[in-house]
């Protein structure tokens, strides 16, 4: 059997691929080694771009019910004190959805297959490892405990442990943060609004540890456990260790893990016709809850210029998911890995006070210029993402005649940059701009050929 892209990996990176290839028409068989959907503690919260990308795969409105608004994070010191406020603003903001959210990761990740079946042209293969794969000049051969399969591309999104990557024998950049954590989910069996609804960060030497406000009766803590801890912890162990915030008097036990958190990077992304996305691909300390998201921005980056491609785009485009994405991807585990350190600090060590921002990294060298615009993520108006067949559109000052929609109601975030127009991507970063609209006009037809390839999405 042969499919355009075969996907390696069904968790939310190689879910929401499929669902963005198989809109755009693309065959796509994705291999999934386990019967069922992970099931232990992992991300609870994803941020404002991420449910943009939901959007443009058509499923921000299923997602939603799994969802929470969230408030922000504090971080405190052992005394209770606030040291610094991460509160995020809870109404739109310039994703078009609020800035961040909770959520439980399988619900999610049910979601995302639910949307699979929207495409006879997607399959997904469940209970089936991929073993080994070899590929030449026309495509990839996949060998699988089922049989082979070929696909003229392969995305492998197989996780940390990531076995393609491993085959590939592409190494991992330590950014040099790792420590073993106990993550342990919990369901309330009464209310405890003293909780409250933001995260909190225990900085804390001896005791590092965080809380997380999650979506309905379900609360989330993690603490840092030595290296001579063992793997699993017996409940009575962990109610031990929970004594000071939450006793069984008012939650059950769900769930519990032990992970070792890590700062990676892929030392590269692409080996001829095979890509890493997601967990495969970097590793992200999960204080910002950004690793998941990383992912989700992988698959929105990668699935349209793969779709450009199959439509006769020149396949030199691919170069350009690996050095848009890397040091996005990035940024986001430095910042995470600092954050790491902050909460492991010493009171005494004189913890920085004050507020604390997100970040919207841009995108490292690819399509278009790079000049603090070209690259960025730009602003959605509404839905405006929905009302462009293809998903390019334009954002402009005035009402613009041209073969692309174009939204108004940016003017803050044009007129600040001296922009008339800005043309916008699949995955809502900016490809070009413009100070008026004779140049918006000449920046689109230095993009013709790849705006007029990318299939229109079938949501
Ligand atoms: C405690 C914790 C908290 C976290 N919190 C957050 C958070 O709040 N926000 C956030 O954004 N991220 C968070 N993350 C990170 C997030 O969970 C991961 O980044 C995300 O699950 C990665 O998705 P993925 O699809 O790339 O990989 P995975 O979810 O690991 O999926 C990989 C899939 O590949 C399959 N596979 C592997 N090998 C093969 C093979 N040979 N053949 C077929 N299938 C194969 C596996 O079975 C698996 O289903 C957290 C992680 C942890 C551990």
């Amino acid at each position: 059997m042969q499919a355009d892209v075969a996907i390696i990996g069904c968790g939310p990176t190689g879910a929401l691929l499929g669902n963005l290839l198989g809109a755009r028409g693309l065959s796509v068989a994705i291999f999934e080694k386990q019967p069922a959907i992970y099931d232990l503690p992992r991300a609870v919260h994803f941020d404002g771009e991420t449910m943009r990308v939901f959007q443009s795969a058509g499923l921000a409105e299923a997602v939603l019910p799994e969802t929470r608004v969230n408030p922000g994070m504090l971080f405190k010191d052992p005394a209770g004190r606030t040291l610094i406020d991460w509160s995020r603003d809870m109404s739109i903001g310039p994703m078009g959805w609020p800035e961040s959210y909770r959520f439980h990761q399988p619900g999610l990740e049910r979601v995302l297959r639910a949307g699979l079946a929207r495409y006879p042209n997607v399959r997904l293969h469940e209970s089936t490892a991929v073993t080994a794969h070899r590929q030449d000049d026309t495509g990839v051969t996949l060998t699988t405990d089922k049989g082979t399969y070929g696909a003229a591309h392969v995305v492998a999104c197989d996780g940390t442990g990531s076995p393609t990557r491993e085959a590939l024998g592409i190494g991992l950049h330590d950014l040099g943060f790792h420590e073993r954590w106990l993550v342990v989910d919990l369901r309330l069996t009464r209310d405890r609004p003293d909780l409250g609804d933001h995260s909190i960060q225990f900085c804390d030497p001896e005791r590092p540890a965080t809380y997380v406000r999650c979506v309905g009766p379900r609360r989330r803590w993690e603490m840092r456990i030595d290296s001579g801890d063992p793997d699993h912890f017996a409940p009575d162990e962990i109610w031990r260790r929970l004594s000071r915030w939450i006793t069984p008097a008012d939650a059950d036990l769900e769930r519990a893990a032990v992970y070792t958190f890590r700062s990676r990077l892929a030392a590269r992304w692409r080996e001829g016709r095979v890509f890493l996305a997601g967990d495969a691909a970097h590793q992200t300390p999960p204080f910002m809850g950004q690793g998941m998201c990383a992912g989700i921005r992988d698959a929105a980056n990668l699935a349209w210029k793969l779709a450009a491609v199959h439509h006769g785009v020149d396949p030199a485009i691919l170069d350009t998911y690996e050095s848009e994405r890397a040091p996005n991807a990035r940024a986001f585990i430095q910042l995470a890995a600092d954050m790491g350190q902050l909460i492991n600090q010493t009171v005494q060590g004189h913890l920085p006070q004050g507020r604390m921002r997100s970040i919207w990294p841009d995108l490292g060298p690819g399509l278009g210029p790079r000049d603090g615009i070209g690259g960025a993520l730009a602003p959605q108006v509404g839905r405006a993402d929905d009302a462009a067949p293809t998903g390019f559109h334009l954002l402009t000052r005035a009402p613009f005649d041209a073969d692309l929609p174009a939204a108004q109601g940016a003017e803050d975030w044009l007129a600040e940059r001296d922009l008339f127009g800005v043309i916008l991507r699949p995955d809502g970063y900016a490809l070009d701009h413009a100070a008026t609209p004779e140049g918006l006009h000449e920046a689109l037809a230095r993009h013709a050929d790849l705006l007029d390839a990318v299939p229109p999405r079938r949501l």
